[in-house]
């Protein structure tokens, strides 16, 4: 059990399968491991649900309709930027993704968290909206490994491997500014140490401080 603080109603206990309605981003250049994390993750703990982003890159031969991503097309994707349906859109190596308004029902009483698998931009864009998500920043053991995981996994040209490895060199600099930085060497201790991330942040005595910051975020400046 873990208590959740109730402004004017003392401590509150709840089960500590359940999330209390935390934002977490996890960011990492592509091919570190992400997908593959989050997958074990969301399976272990309850109450974590995961974001799916809109894209207008085409599905790889292993992804899912619905659970990967939302792929439509860049005419479908511009009219929902008109609409303003994102909470935060960027292009990314060529494709734009962007990412769905949560359902605020389930955050604030549903004992729900959302993780969002996002880039270095659009975590400043979603930090700039709500205040305090969790930044998890996701390191490969060295470029080398990624390298090696990005040919493995047999998607990319190899003309698009050297791309990515460009792009993130550049971007593992932003990882100074996240809260947590794991690296991602052996699964195993990977998912371990995300997933106590995690609980240990629910458990926080600050939590209720958060999601006060978080919801006034999104209230003002969200609509
Ligand atoms: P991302 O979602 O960050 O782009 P993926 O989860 O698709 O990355 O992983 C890229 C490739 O690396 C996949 O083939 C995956 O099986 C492999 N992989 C992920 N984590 C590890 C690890 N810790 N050790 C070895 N291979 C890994
Ligand atoms: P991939 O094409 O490898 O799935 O993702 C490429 C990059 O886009 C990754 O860094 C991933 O985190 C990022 N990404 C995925 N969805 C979103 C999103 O909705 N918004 C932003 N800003 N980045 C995203």
């Amino acid at each position: 059990m873990s208590f959740i603080y109730e402004k004017g109603f003392g401590f509150k206990r709840e089960m500590r399968e359940k999330g209390v309605g935390l934002i977490f981003i996890i960011s990492a250049p592509s091919g570190t491991g992400k997908t593959t994390l989050l997958r074990e993750v969301i399976q272990q703990l309850p109450g974590l649900q995961f974001s799916v982003s809109f894209t207008t890159r085409l599905p790889r031969p292993n992804e899912k309709e619905v659970e990967d991503y939302h792929f439509v097309s860049h005419s479908v994707f511009q009219k929902m930027v008109e609409k303003n349906k994102f909470l935060e859109w960027a292009e990314v190596l060529g494709n734009r993704y962007g990412t769905p308004r949560p359902d605020l029902k389930k955050l604030k009483s549903e004992g729900i968290d959302f993780i969002l698998d996002i880039d270095t931009q659009g975590a400043k864009k979603v930090k700039n909206i709500i205040g305090q998500p969790v930044l998890i920043y996701l390191l490969p053991p060295s470029l080398k490994v990624l390298k090696e995981r990005l040919i493995n996994r047999g998607v990319d040209s190899l003309e698009m491997v050297k791309f990515r490895l460009a792009s993130a060199r550049r971007d593992m600099q932003e990882a100074e500014g996240y809260r947590y930085v794991i690296v991602n060497d052996s699964v195993e201790e990977a998912v371990e140490k995300l997933r106590s991330i995690i609980i240990a942040e629910r458990c926080r005595s600050n939590t209720h401080l958060v999601l006060e910051e978080n919801r006034r975020g999104w209230e003002e400046k969200d609509g």
